[in-house]
């Protein structure tokens, strides 16, 4: 049988499958997988990919971790944190454009504590309740996690970067621990949250070694949603000088990851779009079905500079939603706003 049907037929992949399928060149034995994948995304979700709103609340953050342009120790990084008044009018500018899920996504900013984001989540929750919410705002207390929840919130996303904790502590400074990271996951999954993990690909010292670990913590952890997207070296970070990552490995992963956990919501990424013109149409023809427009204000849009040339900087909420809605048209998608919720 070939490695793909094996896959698909045992929602499980073998190290040494793993790397046959990163390493191959052979042109259809991709395709293979590509078309497998994207048979596992219609059958479960159909040619709909889900457009999620994206507010980008603040640059400011408490961590250092090595990839991130938003480290703390980056002083030439600007910085910017919304009045809750523009996060509710980037709201309101997304629910009369459509959106019926908002991500509010934020570096670890300390003002943006329990009592004010349960005020927040509170208000959108109220003016919205047919919306999703969905949070972005890395690592917070169980306590904190329950608040917000408790606030009106469904979503969180937190990548887990690394399932190998070596590898992580290679990634993160000594203050950020995995085992945190992972108690965050595990905490936020028996709040009740739909969950997000994930990984960049090509990040620093990451082998198919750790990359096989990734997709067995997916495979047991079971997310909602997995976001996955190449490591883009940015300047003025310790990694600035390595290689970006692969867009062709991270296309075979986000199918790998589609058919070892079909039902997945899986996002075709910006930062696929940034290191490839079509990265984003190609993910989604990977089995990718989920995509984030951005609704942050365009004042403060090319301040959110987690790694460099970022796209989508320059364009207001509704020329994003319109230039999304035509790339997915174009390849024969269909773009949803629905709330697009996860699938059991
Ligand atoms: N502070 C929040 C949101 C972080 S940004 C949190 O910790 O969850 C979201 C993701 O961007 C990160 O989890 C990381 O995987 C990714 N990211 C950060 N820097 C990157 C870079 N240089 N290249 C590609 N992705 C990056």
């Amino acid at each position: 049988m070939n490695i793909v049907d094996h896959i698909r037929e045992t929602r499980d992949v073998t190290r040494d499958e793993l790397e046959s399928i990163l390493t191959t060149n052979d042109k259809e034995s991709i395709e293979y997988l590509r078309r497998a994948a994207r048979a596992e995304a219609d059958a479960i979700y159909g040619n709909k990919i889900f457009m999620r709103g994206l507010v980008e609340l603040s640059s400011y953050c408490k961590n250092d971790c090595l990839y991130c342009g938003l480290r703390r120790s980056n002083k030439e990084a600007v910085r910017y944190r919304l009045t809750e008044e523009e996060i509710y009018e980037c709201c309101e500018t997304g629910h009369s454009l459509g959106f019926r899920t908002f991500v509010l996504q934020g570096g670890e900013d300390a003002w943006f504590n329990d009592e004010r984001m349960c005020r927040i989540v509170g208000t959108i929750r109220e003016r919205y309740p047919d919306c999703a919410i969905t949070l972005s705002l890395g690592e917070r207390s169980r306590e904190s996690y329950q608040a917000l929840y408790d606030a009106g919130a469904n979503r969180y996303l937190l990548r887990h970067e690394t399932a190998d904790s070596e590898h992580y502590a290679r990634l993160h400074p000594a203050e950020l621990s995995w085992q945190h990271r992972m108690d965050c996951l595990q905490a936020l999954k028996e709040i009740g949250y739909q969950v997000g993990c994930g990984f960049m690909v090509g990040s620093p010292y990451q082998t198919i070694d750790t990359l096989y670990r990734d997709l067995q913590f997916i495979r047991s952890f079971q997310p909602q949603m997995v976001g996955i997207g190449p490591f883009v070296a940015t300047h003025n970070t310790p990694f600035e000088g390595f290689p970006n990552g692969k867009v062709e490995a991270t296309l075979r992963l986000l199918a790998l990851i589609r058919l070892l956990h079909p039902h997945v919501l899986l996002p075709a990424t910006t930062a696929l779009g940034t290191l490839h013109p079509k990265g984003r149409e190609l993910g989604i023809q990977f089995g990718a079905n989920v995509i984030m427009p951005n609704l942050s204000p365009r004042a403060h849009r090319k301040d959110y500079a987690i790694y460099d040339n970022k796209i989508c900087t320059g364009e207001e909420a509704a020329e994003c939603r319109a230039c999304t809605e035509q790339r997915i048209r174009k390849i024969g998608f269909e773009s949803t706003v629905d709330r697009g919720d996860y699938k059991e």
